[in-house]
């Protein structure tokens, strides 16, 4: 693990203990890359990232690295979420209302996500990762989050329409489920193939008009599938 301020770093058994510290360095760090959000750095800053990932890569929680998470699937590198929830929230009064995340994965988005919206829903397709999310999220007792096993492709209708939808895998469209359970002034973000081979983040916004997409930088999120495995 890196040292913060020219100590010792702590050895991986010791990053619960020493967590707030190392996690302060790391929002230190995206804010120097120019993550400008407060809430969203506030709730990094909160959100024990080292819960969710595998006791052997604990010690790697705080870099601003992707991290893997079993079934062949990734935890995205602190930055990218960083990013994507700073797009999902500049510019609205916070907390957001009702959010869908698509791919709850090991459950730390979902985290910060409830920190920042009124409800959130979140949609995972691989059974043991969802139950997996619920193992990591049970001892934090997060009343705002509810965790659906089901295939996120067709968005979450019971829940709809919502304030944002936050996906963390990407296809090469945009599915029109999500597009139509935005609420108006609503915001969609999500990776999307812009062009073969490329993915970039994209964001949507519903107004009362019609929709208004916007592409952002490149990124290399896994693929969305659809069906429950
Ligand atoms: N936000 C997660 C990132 C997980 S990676 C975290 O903080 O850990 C993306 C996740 O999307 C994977 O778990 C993958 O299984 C899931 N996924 C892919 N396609 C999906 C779909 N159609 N519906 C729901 N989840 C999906």
């Amino acid at each position: 693990m890196r040292s913060v301020a020219g100590q010792a770093a702590a050895p991986a058994a010791g990053v619960g203990l020493d967590s707030a510290r190392v996690r302060q360095a790391l929002v230190q760090r995206l804010r120097q890359q120019g993550l400008r959000h407060e809430s969203v750095l506030a709730a990094l800053a909160q959100v024990e990232r080292h819960r969710f990932v595998d006791s052997a890569l604990v010690a790697q929680a705080y870099e601003d690295t992707a991290l893997p998470i079993g079934w062949g699937q990734t935890i995205s590198k602190p930055s990218v979420v960083g990013r994507m929830l700073e797009l999902l929230c500049a510019g609205r009064a916070l907390p957001l209302g009702r959010v869908l995340e698509i791919g709850t994965g090991c459950g730390y988005q979902a985290a910060l996500l409830a920190r920042l919206c009124r409800e959130v829903y979140s949609i995972e397709r691989i059974r043991g990762l969802h139950e997996r999310a619920r193992d990591h999220l049970r001892p934090l007792r997060i009343a705002n989050l509810h965790l659906i096993l089901g295939d996120g492709c067709g968005g979450y209708p019971s829940g709809a329409p919502y304030a944002g939808i936050i996906a963390a895998a990407g296809g090469a469209e945009l599915p029109a489920a999500w597009l139509e359970q935005l609420e108006v002034g609503g915001r969609l973000v999500a990776p999307a193939e812009v062009r073969p081979g490329e993915q970039r983040l994209v964001v949507v916004e519903r107004t009362a008009r019609g929709w208004q997409r916007h592409e952002f930088e490149s990124v290399h999120f896994v693929p969305l599938q659809s069906g429950v495995v």
